[in-house]
């Protein structure tokens, strides 16, 4: 992907947490027609000082007194400039108005389970979201017949058609083929890695279950990142998540069952410049790439691997069937609540990782890209590490979220518009 040579536009200051909801975004992306089927696409994290100085805290106007001791970070920046700038990459969110579908039905002498459209939250959702649905099947009278080795086909090798597959495993389902159009290069290759319910748009009763999958995964996760997983020993750690505040967030459902509640902290970037943000210690890191390919080599020794386009989930040969095909549900299960929503992402290179232990996300306003196409602008740090790059290569800035974005409307100007925004809150 080649970087646009555009102008960034100008970048709006963080919004304020009455500039727009979570919910009114998320709504506005829900009310928007597509869904076309998609190929692919130590000190700084934070060790506290005592008390911020009057000459900090001026420099950021809504900062209170500093009477009360703060919670002060140091985090030194990435590099930015354009020599630290690599990889451009364009993906695909598979976002499901109303909730992803999570069922079971009857299609012919099939059972077909369904697991997709979990929109910017899959990989937070994935380990749970399996379980959920496996859990479903077992206890509907049909999926209660399938045997232990009957033959299961899984339609997709994302992270959800790869969570699947391994549940399966840990129950003891033999006879499992993964069938998927593509292997590589996969929106859940490409994701940033924030574990945070994010970018979905669930009715109010059904967001329940979402948070109890999400805290379901929480559990998994922590389990790799404290070194007690048995199968995954890399790809998941603790680290700080930095937000604006604590409802765009997500995380509070999280608060009390898995996770500590978030601290305000302001953070200091050496420079002259502060931002006051609240901080879950124990937020998540998921290592989307290199969790992959962990979950390859775990399963493709227990079961093969087929290139193959499905067009009909009841001409598989198998009794049960898990359709994880993302945005291909759209055409393939015929589902017009399916939408695309596109992210911009740049890859760090030649970083001192070490400073990036942590993650950042904050929310801009709303805005319409060159291509016309309706806009949420963020600006995300994650300590993001492709496998196979140099053992600098560390972090990953995003992040758009383009209602109805498809290869056909790449957006480059969005590229420029986010580099510029992580300079501007970084007061680089
Ligand atoms: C920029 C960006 C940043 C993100 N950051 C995060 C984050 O920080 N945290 C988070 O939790 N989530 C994040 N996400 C969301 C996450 O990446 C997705 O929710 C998740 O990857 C979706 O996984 P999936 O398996 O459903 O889809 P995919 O990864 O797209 O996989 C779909 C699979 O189905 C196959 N398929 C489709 N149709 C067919 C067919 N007809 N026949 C056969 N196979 C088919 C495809 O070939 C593919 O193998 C992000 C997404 C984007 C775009």
């Amino acid at each position: 992907m080649t970087k646009s040579d555009v102008s960034p536009p100008t970048i709006d200051a963080p919004a304020s947490k009455s500039a727009i909801t979570r919910r009114a975004f998320l709504g506005a992306v829900a009310a928007t027609a597509g869904g076309a089927a998609l190929a692919a696409c130590s000190a700084g994290s934070g060790a506290p000082s005592t008390s911020i100085p009057p000459s900090i805290a001026a420099t950021t106007a809504s900062l209170p007194a500093a009477s009360a001791a703060l919670d002060v970070r140091m985090i030194t920046p990435p590099k930015l400039d354009t020599a630290y700038l690599g990889e451009h990459i364009l993906c695909y969110r598979p976002l499901r108005k109303g909730k992803p579908n999570l069922s079971v039905e009857t299609i012919g002498d099939t059972v077909v389970a369904h697991n997709y459209g979990h929109g910017g939250s899959g990989w937070t959702l994935g380990p749970g979201s399996a379980k959920y649905v496996i859990d479903l099947v077992e206890a509907s009278p049909a999926g209660a017949k399938v045997k232990k080795d009957s033959p299961i086909t899984i339609v997709g090798a994302g992270v959800i058609g790869l969570f699947t597959a391994y549940e399966l495993v840990q129950r003891g389902y033999t006879n499992i083929t993964v069938k998927a159009a593509a292997f590589k290069e996969l929106t859940s290759h490409n994701a940033g890695g924030l574990l945070a319910p994010v970018s979905m748009d669930n009715d109010p009763e059904f967001q329940k279950i979402i948070d109890k999958i999400g805290i379901d995964a929480y559990k998994f996760y922590a389990e790799i990142a404290n070194g007690t997983q048995p199968d995954f020993k890399t790809g998941a750690k603790v680290i700080p998540a930095y937000f604006k505040d604590r409802e765009h967030s997500g995380l509070e459902p999280y608060v009390g069952n898995v996770m500590q509640p978030a601290k305000d902290v302001v953070l200091d970037f050496g420079n002259g410049t502060t931002r006051k943000m609240v901080s879950y210690d124990d937020g998540i890191f998921m290592d989307t790439a290199v969790l992959m390919k962990s979950l390859h080599d775990y399963l493709e020794p227990k079961m093969p691997f087929v290139q193959e386009k499905i067009t009909d989930l009841n001409s598989l040969g198998s009794p049960l069937v898990f359709d994880c095909s993302g945005l291909g549900a759209a055409k393939l299960n015929d589902d017009t609540e399916v939408v695309s929503v596109q992210g911009h992402l740049v890859m760090l290179r030649d970083q001192t990782p070490a400073d990036l232990q942590h993650m950042i996300l904050v929310y801009f306003k709303e805005g319409t890209t060159e291509a016309g196409q309706h806009v949420k602008r963020s600006f995300y740090m994650f300590p993001k590490h492709l496998p196979g790059t140099g053992v600098n290569d560390v972090g990953v800035v995003g992040g758009t979220f383009v209602e109805g974005g498809t290869p056909l409307t790449p957006n480059y100007q969005e590229f420029d518009t986010m580099i510029a925004a992580a300079r501007n809150f970084y007061g680089m």
